[in-house]
């Protein structure tokens, strides 16, 4: 959708696999691309925007950091989507709601349209490794066990889509901004996916990102050392303000409980509304 309406702007579409950048020094200038036809080009670049999620592109060719594991690296996720799933009535009913099990064992269940329901377990990886299941085994006994709440709802599970698995996906990556490149969410940090802030960190930092670059051609800042600073700085302290958010609700749930629901519900309401970004962290 969002590619289709770039295309619609005036931007150029070009289906390829980005293979390599291309580098001047410490600087990218470009990247080298293979079309869908098999051919390889290269292609210059003032500013390479690296978009390309866990596959961490810059990151693997060594152009920023390397990947730190993160505070949940020793997960597992098991997930896969299900027909006929019970829902709240009314206005409730494409609520996201997730069930926890105990620290660090939890699943989601995200209504995606009126049928169809993403379902999700997400384990200690070592759990995962004792039950010595077929992924399709172990997710379809974990959601009838984990919670009696998600037990009730899922009464007979069809999955609609093949079972999948994701190991140690929480990480960071350090210096993800440079001269001519930035890097775009997954690209460089993936935080645990309880809340479900993925897709909005995605889209408010290619927000900022694009704000950061049109600065970077009316500014003419093309010799400062960094030009994308103040955007990895901004990008940070809003995944930082979500990090200390999930740390309080997995290492101190019953003190996390009273903050959300008694002292500072409004604060909690503001950060889960997506506004994470401020100097100061909330409450
Ligand atoms: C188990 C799990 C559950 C999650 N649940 C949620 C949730 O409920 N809600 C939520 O908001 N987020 C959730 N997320 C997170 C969310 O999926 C991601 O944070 C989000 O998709 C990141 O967007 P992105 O654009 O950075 O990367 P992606 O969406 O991964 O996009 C990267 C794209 O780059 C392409 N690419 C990669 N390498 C290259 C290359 N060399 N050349 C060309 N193209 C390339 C890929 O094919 C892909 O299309 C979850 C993640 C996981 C793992």
């Amino acid at each position: 959708m969002l590619l289709t309406a770039a295309a619609a702007r005036g931007v150029s579409v070009m289906q390829a696999e980005a293979v390599a950048p291309l580098l001047n020094g410490d600087a990218v200038r470009g990247v080298r691309v293979r079309t869908n036809g098999g051919t390889v080009e290269d292609i210059a670049s003032e500013v390479l925007v690296d978009a390309s999620g866990q596959a961490t592109f810059l990151s693997n060719a060594g152009v920023i950091g390397e990947k730190v594991r993160g505070n949940y690296d020793r997960q597992v996720a098991v997930f896969s989507q299900v027909a006929g799933a019970i829902r709240d009535p009314g206005a409730a009913a494409g609520n996201t709601l997730i069930f926890y099990r105990q620290k660090n064992h939890w699943a989601w269940f995200i209504p995606l349209d009126d049928q169809v329901t993403s379902v999700g377990v997400v384990v200690p990886a070592d759990y995962y490794r004792s039950k010595n299941e077929s992924k399709h085994k172990f997710l379809l006994r974990e959601l009838h066990q984990l919670n009696p709440e998600l037990t009730r709802r899922l009464p007979q599970i069809e999955f609609v889509e093949e079972v999948r698995g994701i190991s140690n996906y929480s990480y960071r990556i350090s210096n993800f901004t440079g001269k001519g490149f930035l890097c775009v969410r997954d690209s460089h940090r993936f935080i645990d996916p309880v809340f479900s802030f993925g897709v909005f960190f995605a889209m408010k930092e290619a927000e900022y990102a694009a704000s950061a670059i049109a600065s970077f051609f009316a500014e003419s800042k093309g010799e400062q050392p960094n030009p994308f600073a103040d955007y990895q700085r901004l990008c940070d302290r809003g995944q930082d303000n979500v990090q200390e958010l999930i740390d309080a609700f997995w290492q101190h749930p019953y003190a996390f409980k009273l903050l959300a629901h008694h002292r500072y519900p409004e604060d909690i309401i503001h950060m889960f509304a997506g506004r994470v970004y401020e100097e100061t962290p909330l409450p």
